[in-house]
């Protein structure tokens, strides 16, 4: 007999009937022959409609009473769900956060998990109960009893804990779209349905799959490798797995990472590779990466800055044993990059640096949390770590450092966010075994929601990037992809770096605003602000066995001619920003070109 946890989203308990639905499907689920326990979210936007009353109050509501308020929401559903159950001689019954014993920290409307009493569910479901628990709440300690949620989309977090906790057989969310899907179906018509993603790929594609799975759940399924399935409550399809390698033994005590990064890796197996001064227009990017693939060298980070001059850097990292392939492939391409336009044209010259590591952080404890790239970069400042070049995904903030500074570096960051570090090998799959059909490219993202920030000509010292990420972060300003460009320009005898990175477009003000006095205090030079941009991505772990895939989604776009601006990447991810205007096209072409189109219309509600 298995005990599944269900979690019935908002829609799936809109309405009575919609309620009457779920109940029969439980009792399906029972039927079957398994134990269940049933997670709910509040019915259909109520919980919308009661951050609208609060406002209507106040403009600034304390936020424990918020909580109290938007905590009501789930109390609802549970209990009609639990009485429709009963209806159908089912017996059920419905408890609250409290009442079960999830206990999160004390941060009223954005708490984590820190353990969840079992003993009462475990009672229940040996009587023989279906338990119908409220998701998104808890309470911070079973004597205070102060309500506190999770944070907006929440019970996906909930329903993934408690299956930890309960070291359920699989925890199934039920949404009222079919599983996770390649693209938007709203900008990619033809976006079809994954049967399977990992939990790294889902990470990676949060800022695509977050309204359908939220990250918190993922991490948590990740790390007690709880499996975890998104399907939907209006059909009987099977829905997308979302899986992830059977993880280290964890105690569920401070079940929800109380640390926003998760783990330190390096890969001392690295050698640099710049071009510089290519000409800004379509297809370079391309051109350079397409000839690196079909000697079959991979390429891990790549880096474009933005342009300047009419130019720009491209830099990328390779395994050592690779280096003098991807050097000749540059150089060979270099003096066929002469910039027409340009009146004093300036021949790409290519760099290479055989001594040089990469360190990075990793873990979805970084969405939302601007202090975590900021802690990274004072940290290496303090230890007199300079960084050659940065790149940031959605969960990972890697740098490349010097060869003899990397032991160092990895040190510091372990102590600085007390979890340990792991080798990686570039070129291998991390240990981690990649099934053979697995597709090079899973999904495809576009985020028309951001603007592009770039602080220029900064003294390549350590803890400028700290200073600067630092601010942003005081000012509770989220970055998303931050890359540190390759050339240096030398400003008053001052070697100098360009730093750019993307923010939510409503922050790029403020971002500016507080960049401005910064930057002329510590000597740079000007902030450029670009709002017209967009972001597109494709994010699959196959990658890193595909050897020309980055090459492809940079020739799709240069078909269309359509000019990269900045390409920033993870092992299992790779970004190009380019204008705002073609994000749409962009995004189908990469859907396209990977062949993720299907041949199915899905449907998705509004
Ligand atoms: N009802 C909460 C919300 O709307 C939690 C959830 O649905 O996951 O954010
Ligand atoms: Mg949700």
């Amino acid at each position: 007999m298995a005990l599944i946890v269900q979690k019935y989203g908002g829609s799936s308990v809109g309405s009575v009937e919609r309620i009457n639905a779920v109940a029969g499907r439980v009792l399906k689920t029972v039927q079957g022959g398994n134990s269940v326990v049933v997670v709910l979210s509040a019915m259909g936007k109520t919980t919308d409609g009661l951050v609208k009353l609060a406002n209507e109050i106040s403009s600034n509501p304390s936020r424990r009473e918020m909580d109290m308020l938007l905590s009501t929401g789930e109390q609802v559903s549970i209990a009609l769900l639990s009485m429709a159950l009963q209806e159908l001689g089912q017996p059920a019954i419905s408890l609250t956060g409290a009442q079960v014993g999830i206990v999160t920290e004390a941060a009223h409307t954005r708490a984590r998990i820190l353990r969840i009493e079992t003993q009462r569910i475990e009672q229940q479901i040996q009587e023989g109960k279906v338990v119908v628990v409220a998701g998104f709440q808890g309470i911070t300690s079973t004597k205070e009893l102060e309500i506190t949620t999770l944070g907006r989309g929440g019970s996906d977090t909930s329903a993934v804990a408690l299956a930890a906790a309960l070291r359920a057989d699989r925890c199934e969310i039920y949404t009222d779209v079919p599983g996770i899907l390649t693209a938007d179906p709203r900008l990619v018509p033809d976006a079809q349905l994954m049967t399977e993603i990992t939990c790294n790929e889902m990470l990676e594609l949060a800022s695509l799959g977050a309204k359908v799975l939220h990250p918190r759940a993922v991490e948590i399924a990740r790390n007690y490798g709880v499996p975890l399935v998104v399907l939907s409550s209006w059909t009987d399809d099977p829905g997308t797995l979302v899986s992830s390698p059977t993880p280290m033994a964890r105690p569920l005590e401070g079940l929800e990472l109380v640390h926003p990064v998760d783990g330190v890796e390096f890969d001392t197996n690295q050698a640099k590779v710049a071009l510089l001064r290519v000409p800004d227009r379509p297809g370079v990017a391309g051109q350079l990466f397409e000839e690196i693939g079909r000697q079959q060298v991979d390429v891990d980070l790549i880096i474009q800055s933005i342009h300047e001059l009419n130019t720009n850097d491209i830099a990328f990292t390779v395994s050592q044993e690779s280096v003098n392939q991807a050097e000749a492939v540059a150089a060979a391409i270099a003096p066929t990059l002469r910039n027409r336009l340009d009146s004093a044209p300036e021949e790409a010259e290519v760099m290479v640096d055989r001594t040089i590591a990469k360190v990075s952080i990793s873990g979805a404890g970084m969405i939302g949390r601007p202090g975590v790239a900021a802690k990274m970069f004072a940290t290496l400042a303090e230890a007199g770590v300079n960084m050659q070049m940065i790149s940031t995904s959605e969960v990972k903030v890697s740098c490349v450092v010097d060869a003899q500074q990397c032991d160092r570096a990895i040190d510091a960051l372990c102590q600085a966010f007390e979890v340990s570090s792991s080798s990686l090998q570039s070129g291998s799959s991390q240990g981690k075994a990649i099934a053979p059909n697995t597709p090079p490219v899973r999904g495809v993202a576009l985020d028309l929601n951001q603007a592009r920030v770039a602080i220029r000509h900064i003294p390549d010292r350590p803890g400028m990037a700290a200073k600067f990420f630092g601010v942003l972060a005081t000012e509770n300003i989220s970055v998303d992809t931050i890359i540190q460009s390759q050339r240096c320009h030398i400003v008053n005898g001052v070697p100098t770096r360009d730093i750019a990175f993307t923010v939510a477009r409503n922050d790029a003000k403020d971002a500016r605003r507080v960049l401005v006095p910064l930057a002329a205090e510590l000597g740079c030079g000007e902030i450029v602000v670009d709002e017209e941009i967009a972001k597109v991505s494709i994010v699959g772990s196959a990658m890193i066995n595909h050897p020309g895939i980055a090459a492809k989604m940079f020739n799709a776009l240069a078909r269309e001619r359509i000019n990269i601006q900045m390409i920033a990447t993870s092992e299992i991810k790779v970004s190009c920003v380019v204008d705002r205007e073609s994000g749409v096209k962009a995004l189908q072409v990469i859907h396209a070109i990977f062949n993720l189109a299907g041949s199915q219309k899905i449907e998705v509600p509004v």
